[in-house]
Formats: C-alpha cells, structure tokens, sequence
C-alpha cells in the first residue's frame, strides 16, 4: 500500500534532480536566475556588498591601491581582516574604518594561515579556541581601530565553517555572519535568519557558474580554474550584475586583494558597479 506513494515520491524527486543537474550544465544561466529568483531580497531593488578578505601579506601591500581605487569611485566595502595583521599595520586599517569601510571579524590567526598558524584548521579546533580566535579578533578591533564588529566570517569558508561559531557570535552581540556559499545555503543568494539570532548572508556565485563561488581562486588560481584569463572574468562580473540589476536581487561576492588589483580588474569592476543601476550597500546597513 505505502510504496506506491514513496515509490512516486522518490521518482518524483529524482527527476527534479535529474532536470536540475541536466539544466545546470547545459544552461547555467537560466539555472542561476530560477535559483535566484527564489530569494527573498531584504531590499526590493538591486543591491550589492562588495567585501574582501586579506588573508596574506601580499593583501596588504595591495590595500592602499584598493583603497585609493574605492574613494575614486566612490563605494564602500566589507573589510574581512585577521587581528594579527591589524596588530602588526594599524595604520592602513585605521585609514580603512575613517573612510567608512566594513570591518568584518576574520578570527585572530586565521587559521590554517602559512605566516602564524600553518596546521591549524578552524573546523578542528576545539570549541574554546575557537571562540578565543574570535574573541581575541574583536578586542584588537576594539582596542586598535575603535569600532565593535558585528559580523564574521570563517577562515576558509564552507569547507572549515562550523555550526559552532553561531552561539559564539551571538555571545557576542554580533549579527551576522557571512561564511557560507550561496549555492549550498538555503537563502538562494540572499541573507537568511540562522540560528541563535544570527543572520548568514552567503558569499555569491555568476551567471554561468551558479554553483561555485565567484572569487578569483575558483575562476583563476586554482588548477583547473572556471575561466581562467582576467578579460573573461570581468565579462563574467558584468554579465551577472546586469541579470541582477534586471531582476531586482541581492547578490555579494568576496575578492581576494591582491589578485583583483592585478590588471586593472578591481577598476572594471567598481566602473561596472558605479555604471549600472545598483545600490551598493554594506552587510550593516541591513540591521539599520
Ligand atoms: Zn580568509
């Protein structure tokens, strides 16, 4: 009696992955607006946080060049930064919080960082230490820059994210955190409540590679990247943004400094953002 319904069920279910795995490869972009379209966008018309995560030293070399290139055009951007490189440049950081920039809690050490914590991995840490890793980040905000976070994001990402981390920011006082991507996460892009209070806001995919995230590691570093050449990438940005202006979403995407500022990039991409009929916002300006 019961297997007839279970039986359609599973076929019913299989088929839906079926068309969503066929769709997804042969086209992706069709694929991405259906996902996307299912969010709930916090602000009714398109809009956009642009953020950062400076994760080695060659970060911050880049960071007065960024930050120079954001005050030409004009926008405002989430900062992901480590306490140690706080610590050890103040000076640039402080220029980054006087120029109303975001900074996003990007734990202590980060761990599995090659400069102080090469075989440390956040997931694996016990969970004292890892509250400790964000504790100790917030002070040094507090202390150095003046200002209280209300945000995080996980060293690495998915893969080192932890449920763990929600009762520690919200031990906090924190908001948010922003350490998920969005292909994987139940907000289709947009932010969503969590757990204990806390919002996430997953990190964004693009038109064509719906499930990755778009940073240049995934479309140009790593071994077999997505694109793979820069003129390719910033074609993939504008394409994206349009779709997103077009069809009224939230979309965020995280950059990594020093590869973006390379070839110019950065400038299509702040031109592309400046040019087209979206708001550029910060994660805090959804708790306003
Ligand atoms: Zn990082």
């Amino acid at each position: 009696m019961i297997w007839g319904p279970l039986l359609r069920t599973y076929k019913n279910r299989y088929a839906a992955f079926l068309a969503r795995t066929v769709i997804h490869k042969t086209a992706p972009a069709d694929f991405f607006l259906k996902f996307m379209s299912k969010q709930k966008n916090p602000f009714g018309t398109a809009a956009y946080v642009l953020t950062f995560d400076f994760d080695f030293e060659k970060d911050i070399e880049a960071f007065p060049y960024l930050l120079d290139v954001l005050k030409k055009h004009n926008i405002q951007a989430g900062f992901a930064v480590i306490g140690k490189f706080v610590e050890k440049y103040p000076d640039i950081h402080k220029r980054a919080v006087d120029a109303g920039h975001e900074i996003i809690n990007h734990s202590y050490t980060h761990p599995d960082n090659p400069h102080w914590a090469p075989d440390r991995y956040f997931n694996k840490l016990p969970y004292t230490e890892q509250k400790d890793e964000i504790e100790k980040a917030h002070e040094i905000c507090h202390k150095i820059l003046g200002i209280d976070p209300i945000g995080f994001r996980t060293p690495h990402y998915g893969n080192l994210h932890t449920e763990s981390v929600y009762p520690i920011l919200a031990e906090l006082g924190y908001k948010y955190s922003s350490s998920t991507a969005a292909c994987g996460y139940k907000g289709f892009g947009a932010p969503s409540m969590h757990s204990h209070g806390i919002m996430e806001i997953p990190t964004g995919c693009s038109l064509n590679f719906p499930l990755a995230i778009f940073d240049s590691w995934n479309m140009l570093r790593k071994k077999k990247p997505f694109l793979g050449d820069d003129a390719k990438f910033v074609q993939e940005f504008q394409k994206t943004i349009q779709v997103i202006v077009e069809n009224k979403l939230f979309l965020t995407h995280y950059f990594d400094p020093y590869d973006v500022i390379k070839n110019g990039k950065i400038d299509i991409i702040l031109e592309t953002l400046q040019q087209s009929n979206i708001s550029t916002i910060l994660y805090r300006d959804l708790f306003n």
